[in-house]
């Protein structure tokens, strides 16, 4: 059994005032002992430190929702997992597709970011997923497995057993247009057959694959019901204390 882990990427949103506000809902929405879900935060660098010190006592995990690969040096504007480790980051977001499209985010840095977070001790949440063009020429599985193989590419099975996979349809996000729950099931089959392919069935079993997109406090329980969905990324539903809730509450 794979404990589902539900993740709320905060994006470029709130200050570290709302940052405490916020993180005090989320406790009191979900109740300190929680349930059996795994939970992450996600709030933006800049306030992961406000964040860990509201998160004390609670067993709702601290994310990040990027890092570098180098441990230090000259990459003004940038932060390494060590950093993040020293704030009490246990998480972190790579390979966002925002950050693919906004950001030049190319597979082989995701690989290099992979590498370092697992090097550092962190939990990587790599990001997959298609555009509509890509899905809609057909070339959904070719763009998925593609992202999968290179992103992971040289991680031996025993540390790929300890990634989680947001399977994220770029057409999802922020669009309020959520893939059906057939849509997403079969993604998550291709992206477990894939990593089987890879690595064998055991370690893909293990691995933790979440979908992301529009996933909110409707439409969640539908789609962590699914054999391969193991919990979620979720974008703007984790900005409200009661919605981001309500997902996890449907995690289990
Ligand atoms: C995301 O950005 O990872 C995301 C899933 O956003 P939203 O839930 O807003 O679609």
């Amino acid at each position: 059994m794979r404990t589902k882990v539900v993740a709320g990427n905060w994006k470029m949103n709130k200050t570290a005032a709302e940052t405490r506000a916020l993180v005090a809902e989320i406790r009191a929405a979900l109740g300190d002992a929680g349930g059996k879900a795994e939970v992450v935060v996600c709030p933006p660098f800049t306030n992961l430190q406000v964040a860990a010190e509201a998160l004390k006592g609670s067993k709702i995990a601290l994310g990040a929702q990027n890092m570098h690969w180098k441990d230090a040096g000259a990459f003004t504007g940038e932060i390494s997992a060590a950093m993040l480790r020293d704030l009490g980051v246990s998480h972190v977001i790579i390979g966002h597709s925002e950050r693919r499209q906004y950001f030049a985010e190319t597979d082989a840095t995701v690989n290099e970011k992979v590498k370092a977070a697992l090097a550092a001790g962190l939990v990587p949440i790599v990001c997959v997923g298609e555009t509509l063009a890509e899905r809609e020429a057909g070339k959904m599985e070719a763009v998925v497995t593609g992202q999968v193989k290179a992103g992971l590419a040289g991680i031996c099975g025993c540390s790929l057993a300890g990634i989680v996979i947001a399977y994220e349809p770029v057409w999802a996000i922020g669009t309020g247009k959520t893939a059906t729950e057939a849509q997403a099931q079969e993604v998550h089959a291709l992206i477990r057959k894939t990593l089987a392919d890879c690595a064998g069935a055991d370690v893909a079993a293990k691995v933790r694959i979440q979908y992301g997109g529009s996933m909110n406090a409707a439409n969640a329980a539908g789609l962590l019901a699914q054999r391969d969905i193991d919990g979620g990324l979720i974008g703007g539903a984790a900005l409200k204390a009661a919605d981001f809730a309500t997902i996890v509450k449907a995690a289990g």
